[in-house]
């Protein structure tokens, strides 16, 4: 069976269009209402928790376009649901963002497990992103909070679990909702958090929303987005902007009041999704642990990898860039 049939009703009208001629009926399961009444288990689970969840056998390294990222989104989507913020994928289909990815290989850069191109670019398969947001009293200048979900998947037999890259980021994103949700103050500005698919294929999922948004990218006022924040020495994270902007800037600040260092580094042939935004000249930032590339690509980016102290501290520094941003 193809992996999208397993994909849940809310993502079918999207799919087909998507999937193109002839037109496909697709076997699915039935669709989970949003449910605006913040649900308490939800509220009170921890960025372990989601990232013991997004690094089960089952969830297969959430490569885009498989079974394993269907999975991830199902619980990514139930936690937005759960929640009560209020759905901002495509009109019809809740949090989700449909959009699609190339076909690509595998290849190993200095040791790493990566993607390049494949070769039929016309063939294209079905990924999505999950987009929910917290109204705030001015409901159309955004703060937008981001993660990729998805990783590498399983290649020779080995599954790429991807606990730092980037389930890390996931929690640290969903641990700032959560306590804004659970502190119970309205903000000025509303609270947006995303999370991309096919990040590892090239930024396809947050290129995809910059490039066919789900509301005005002119109301997003600045991107504060995980990638990797979970191992290394507590308190040395590192930072990748297109320079100075108002989100490097109050990332700087949050990581100064904790005691801890968050610098602006070279991208040295690497990125994350801050880069669609900053293309887009949106003031953007990544937060990532120093130590990154440790073990990065490799089956052994396990949560044996991870420090939940480092993960708190950078839901900390996230937390309060967003107090900053906008209350
Ligand atoms: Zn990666």
């Amino acid at each position: 069976m193809l992996p999208w049939s397993f994909l849940p009703n809310r993502f079918r009208e999207t799919i087909k269009t998507e999937l193109g001629r002839p037109p496909v009926e697709l076997l699915l399961p039935p669709v989970t209402k949003p449910t605006r009444e913040v649900d308490l288990e939800s509220l009170n689970r921890t960025a372990m928790d989601d990232i013991y969840v997004l690094t089960a056998p089952e969830m297969q390294g959430r490569r885009a376009g498989s079974i394993g990222e269907t999975r991830a989104a199902e619980y990514l989507a139930t936690q937005l649901s759960m929640l009560g913020l209020r759905p901002m994928g495509d009109p019809i289909s809740g949090f989700i963002q449909a959009f699609t990815i190339p076909p690509v290989v595998e290849t190993r850069v200095n040791g790493r497990l990566t993607f390049k191109p494949g070769k039929n670019t016309t063939l294209r398969s079905p990924s999505v992103n999950l987009i929910g947001g917290l109204m705030g009293e001015k409901t159309q200048e955004i703060i937008l909070l981001s993660a990729h979900y998805d990783h590498l998947g399983v290649f020779e037999g080995q599954v790429y679990p991807g606990a730092n890259d980037n389930a890390s980021g996931v929690g640290c994103i969903l641990d700032v909702m959560r306590r804004i949700l659970r502190e119970g103050n309205v903000p000025k500005r509303t609270i947006v958090i995303a999370f991309w698919s096919a990040e590892e294929m090239g930024f396809v999922g947050s290129q995809a929303f910059v490039h066919s948004s789900t509301f005005p990218l002119d109301q997003i006022k600045a991107v504060l987005n995980a990638d990797t924040v979970g191992n290394g020495m507590i308190g040395n994270f590192a930072l990748w902007a297109d320079g100075e902007n108002s989100a490097v800037k109050a990332i700087r600040q949050a990581a100064s009041d904790c005691g801890a260092s968050a610098l602006l580094t070279p991208f040295a042939g690497h990125n994350s999704d801050s880069v669609s935004f900053a293309s887009a000249h949106i003031p953007a930032v990544t937060l990532m642990a120093r130590d990154w590339l440790y073990k990065n690509h490799s089956p052994e980016d396990t949560i044996a990898l991870l420090k939940p102290e480092q993960i708190s501290l950078a839901s900390e520094m996230m937390y309060r860039a967003v107090r900053m941003l906008a209350f």
